[in-house]
């Protein structure tokens, strides 16, 4: 998959870039606050349909009531073209190839990882961002389990809603028994594809962590259920569980037990990583994470997704920086760097730098020296 074109207008601080990319390494480099994560969103919302802010009005440039994406780019040879329209008041509008999408159609059009300073956070903080990440990983890779996925969770709020009114006494706990049946069902299909997903990732990203640590550190990576204990029979004991937890989950309002609320964990060397990993650790992991979950994709879609890196090769040490670059280079994987400095890349062995300046990009080949 690479991206050939991207024009912006409006977006955020970018009121009307346009840019050509190489299918290689495009370095973005500029000081703070001048548009290049920006820039990233923005690809990385054309892949997953988010971005940083939760209203589509904040993506719009401030005075302005539209924002327009448009991104050429190649998916298995073939040439295609996405544009999104995000509005301060109307809904979003998406067309692929011309034809209209609805917004959960877009997943796994344009696949792309993004590794941004934040996603150091992921192993300290809520397990909300650790689903997140695994949810990203295989909607990417499988509509289909997006399509489970946005079920389940509707399903969960609908649950939720009638466990409020039993508790207030306006309607009846046996009103539950059809939600429950379905609930089971559809959490049976989205546990097991993470459940498969997590063993790939197991693999992967253990090569890997092996790879950037000179072989000194192994890491696991365990999906772990909450409510349960076991996945065989999944639909079954989740049922089963469900039922016995009635009453406690009327009383909470909430139900207690799903892959809402499910979590991944992480061991180095057998050590629990968010308790006892250094800040380098926690660096190396969850560099590990991305460059198997680019290798997952490719193993999944047959080819690699882009990769988009804010801003962290400052937080690499040298070796590996470069072993890195190397990894991204040996593997033709198109990939998007942002940096404030340009003293990390030696400019012979890049495919493009862009200078940014206040939302606009130039090419340093069109800089006169
Ligand atoms: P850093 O190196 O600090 O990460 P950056 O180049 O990545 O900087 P961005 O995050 O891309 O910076 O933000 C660039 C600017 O865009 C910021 O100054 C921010 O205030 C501005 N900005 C954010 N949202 C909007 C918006 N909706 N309209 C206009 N400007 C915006
Ligand atoms: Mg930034």
């Amino acid at each position: 998959m690479h991206v050939t074109e991207i024009s912006l207008t409006d977006w955020r601080n970018l009121v009307a870039v346009k840019l050509t990319l190489a299918d290689a390494i495009n370095v973005f480099v500029g000081l703070n606050a001048q548009g290049k994560t920006n820039l990233l969103e923005a690809i990385n919302f054309a892949s997953l349909g988010r971005g940083r802010a939760s209203k589509d009005a904040e993506f719009v440039r401030w005075g302005q009531d539209v924002a327009l994406l448009r991104i050429k780019f190649f998916r298995r040879n073939v040439a295609h073209e996405l544009a999104i329209e995000l509005s301060t008041t109307k809904r979003r509008r998406i067309l692929f190839d011309a034809n209209a999408l609805r917004p959960r159609e877009l997943i796994g059009k344009l696949n792309s990882v993004l590794f941004a300073p934040e996603d150091l956070f992921m192993f300290k903080g809520s397990p909300a961002a650790r689903r997140k990440f695994l949810d990203a990983e295989i909607s990417q890779a499988s509509p289909v389990y997006f399509a489970d996925l946005t079920r389940h969770n509707r399903l969960v709020d609908q649950r939720n809603s009638l466990l409020k009114k039993i508790r207030d006494g306006q309607a009846r706990p046996a009103e539950l028994d059809l939600w429950d049946e379905q609930l089971a069902v559809v959490a049976e299909k989205v546990i097991r594809k993470r459940f498969e997903a997590v063993d790939k990732l197991n693999f992967l990203a253990n090569l890997m962590q092996r790879k950037i640590s000179s072989h000194r550190e192994n890491l696991s990576v365990v999906y772990e259920m909450h409510g349960l204990d076991s996945a065989d029979n999944l639909a079954d004991n989740f049922l089963a569980a469900l039922r016995e937890r009635r009453f406690v989950d009327i009383k909470r309002g909430s139900t207690s037990l799903g892959a809402h609320l499910d979590d991944l964990n992480f061991f180095v060397n057998g050590r629990e990583l968010k308790l006892f990993g250094s800040q380098g650790q926690l660096r190396t992991v969850a560099l590990a994470l991305k460059l198997s979950e680019l290798q997952f994709l490719k193993s999944e879609t047959g080819e690699y997704p882009l990769l988009l890196l804010d801003d962290v090769m400052s937080e690499l040490d040298r070796p590996r920086r470069e072993m890195l670059i190397d990894f991204l280079r040996r593997e033709r994987i198109q990939t998007l760097i942002t940096a404030t400095d340009r003293a990390y890349f030696p400019p012979q062995r890049f495919g493009k730098f862009f200078f940014v300046t206040a939302g606009t990009f130039v090419d340093d080949r069109e800089v006169v020296p």
